[in-house]
């Protein structure tokens, strides 16, 4: 059943700032394998939601299992290493570093020199053999990515749309199961845009989890499922593109603002 097959699992997660409630009682499931949505009104509660889970704000009160273990409160390199990421924490890319190198250094930055060290398979068989299998896997994502003809490229110089799928390498990199997206579209243009989606199909294809946040209700309709509809920082609706989109609530709440 669901409950036991959830890889995230979020109870009854709350978050105020001074007298603002962010995120006020939501709880959901995500599915191993999905690309589902988080949508909802500006101010709906999204970011904070996704803050909470990654660890970067620790919730009022609430739990988050992640793989079956209680996450609540981790610091989010804690979370990371778990294998749980969000794409933006890494979106601070080093301008003045090649492509390459920058993906080759995403697990470092992304996990901490100490944890990555330990987690890196091959690191005990010596510095040379672990540079080398690095640079392989960070070639491979390259090319994954359509990206490796930008591998001595100063990182600064890529255009919104290349930087977007450098992030997305970055965070492969960091060998994840879940991938959590905020607005990975935006600045995007429709060609790029179109290969980051198939990218993301393949990935999920291969067991990646994903949870999205994006605004175009279009991308959403046609590449999530499930979709959780967020609104003045509770969970409104949740269900398949279908449901959700003859949902009279869903529509008031885009149109209420
Ligand atoms: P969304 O991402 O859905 O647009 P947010 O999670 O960013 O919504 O914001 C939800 C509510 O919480 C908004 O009213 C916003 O102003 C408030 N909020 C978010 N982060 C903070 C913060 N760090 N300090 C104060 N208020 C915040
Ligand atoms: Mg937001």
């Amino acid at each position: 059943d669901s409950e036991t097959d959830a890889i995230l699992s979020v109870q009854d997660l709350r978050k105020s700032f001074g007298g603002i409630t962010a995120v006020d009682g939501v709880s959901f499931e995500i599915e191993p394998g999905s690309i589902t949505g988080l949508i909802g009104p500006n101010g709906a509660g999204k970011s904070t939601t996704f803050n909470l889970i990654s660890g970067a704000y620790t919730p009022d009160s609430g739990t988050i299992v992640f793989d079956g273990t209680d996450i609540t409160g981790y610091r989010p390199d804690r979370v990371a290493t778990r294998g749980l990421v969000r794409s933006f924490q890494i979106a601070r890319e080093l301008p003045e570093m090649s492509v390459l190198e920058n993906v080759m250094l995403a697990p470092q930055h992304q996990l901490g020199e100490t944890l990555y060290r330990s987690v890196l398979p091959g690191f005990r068989s010596g510095v040379e053999t672990q540079e080398r299998e690095l640079r392989e896997r960070a070639w491979e994502t390259l090319e994954f990515f359509e990206i490796d003809h930008l591998a001595t490229e100063n990182a600064g110089n890529l255009s919104g749309g290349q930087r977007k799928l450098l992030e997305m390498a970055r965070v492969l990199m960091t060998d994840p199961e879940m991938i959590l997206l905020d607005e990975p579209l935006a600045g995007v243009n429709p060609t790029l845009e179109q290969k980051l989606i198939e990218r993301l199909h393949e990935l999920k294809a291969d067991g990646y989890t994903f949870l999205f946040v994006e605004h175009d209700m279009d991308i959403v309709m046609n590449n999530c499922d499930p979709i959780i509809v967020m609104h003045q920082g509770q969970k409104l609706a949740e269900g398949a593109p279908e449901t959700i989109k003859e949902d009279d609530r869903v529509l008031e709440a885009y149109l209420g603002g």
